[in-house]
């Protein structure tokens, strides 16, 4: 595979949605086939082998990354939504965001029990959203063995919140 600088195609917004926040944009990679299907390829290499299950995706913009994934896969995606949005029986979370409080929730009946789920996101923060989510899918009998995000932030220490579990991402910013 072609090597791709991907902070090439991320859009980076001061002061949204407030002051004082960096916006890391990934709408510049869905706007370039390139970078959105360097994203895909990646995701494919880094866990074509890995025996996952299915993938578990965070709203909105997880959902963009995870299901070309799962189409080429073969695999289940388990969508992770906010409180509110799904209207069968839930399974939810609250938890605290980089700039705000957030609950998300999952179908019970679409966790896979006892299946390998790979965790998804667009962007790794506080690693709150995806903390919350993980505890969902176990909570509902799945495993989760690994985290894959687009981008993260290192300085926010996700890794901390999200250990034991690997994270694997394509671009970290300083
Ligand atoms: P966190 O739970 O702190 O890891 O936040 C991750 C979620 O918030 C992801 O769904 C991101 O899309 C979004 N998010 C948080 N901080 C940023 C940021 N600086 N730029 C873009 N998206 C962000």
């Amino acid at each position: 595979m072609v090597e791709l600088n991907l902070d090439d195609y991320i859009r980076k917004v001061p002061d949204f949605p407030k002051k004082g926040i960096l916006f890391y944009d990934i709408t510049s990679i869905l706007a370039s086939p390139v970078a959105f299907n360097y994203c895909i390829d990646k995701m494919v290499e880094i866990y074509k082998d890995k025996n996952i299950d299915a993938i578990a995706a965070i709203e909105a913009r997880g959902f963009l990354f995870a299901t070309p994934f799962a189409y080429r896969m073969k695999i289940p995606i388990i969508p992770i939504r906010k409180k509110g949005k799904l209207p069968g029986i839930t399974l939810s979370k609250k938890y605290d965001l980089e700039y705000a409080q957030a609950e998300v929730e999952v179908h019970s009946a679409d966790v896979p029990k006892g299946k390998r789920v790979l965790l998804t996101d667009d962007l790794i923060a506080t690693g709150g959203t995806l903390n919350a989510s993980r505890s969902l899918l176990i909570e509902g009998g799945a495993e989760v063995p690994e985290i894959f995000g687009v981008l993260s932030l290192p300085f926010l220490n996700y890794k901390e919140v999200l250990a034991p579990t690997p994270v694997t991402t394509l671009i970290d910013y300083a």
